[in-house]
């Protein structure tokens, strides 16, 4: 059945707590940790504690779970103070879909990059 738990997602093994990860922000529907191979200063995936494959169909399936999990990578965004609104310098979201895109894990995630003096390459 759709968001169903899957024994193989390393994601919803995090999320079982069958995997440790640096939590740094839960919320009823979502768990926010630090990437373990941080390509920032601030590196952070947030996942729906539900199994959805990407972004999109995370989207599709519950709109209302997708609108959570960008209000709360803007929540990581704020603890980390890279938001501009926290006295940082801004952040982008990035939600890699397709391994031709480079995304490895098939678990829906939001990766919050920011840190520094900023996120130097600006990829659009
Ligand atoms: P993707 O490449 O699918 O967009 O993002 C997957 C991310 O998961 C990568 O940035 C990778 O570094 C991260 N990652 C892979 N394995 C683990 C792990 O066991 N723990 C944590 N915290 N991150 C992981
Ligand atoms: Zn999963």
């Amino acid at each position: 059945m759709s968001g169903e738990p899957q024994a193989d997602c390393l994601f919803c093994r995090i999320v079982a707590g069958e995997i440790p990860a640096t939590v740094v922000r839960e919320s009823e529907a979502t768990l926010a940790f630090r990437d373990i191979n941080p390509q920032a200063p601030t590196h952070v995936l947030v996942v729906p504690k539900a199994h959805y494959p990407n972004a999109a169909a995370l989207a599709d399936a519950d709109p209302a779970l997708a609108g959570a999990l960008l209000a709360e990578a803007g929540r990581v965004a704020e603890d980390e103070k890279v938001a501009e609104s926290a006295g940082g310098a801004g952040y982008r979201l990035i939600f890699n879909t397709g391994a031709g895109a480079g995304q490895s894990v098939f678990h829906a995630h939001a990766h919050v990059l920011g840190g520094g003096d900023g996120l130097r390459e600006k990829l659009v």
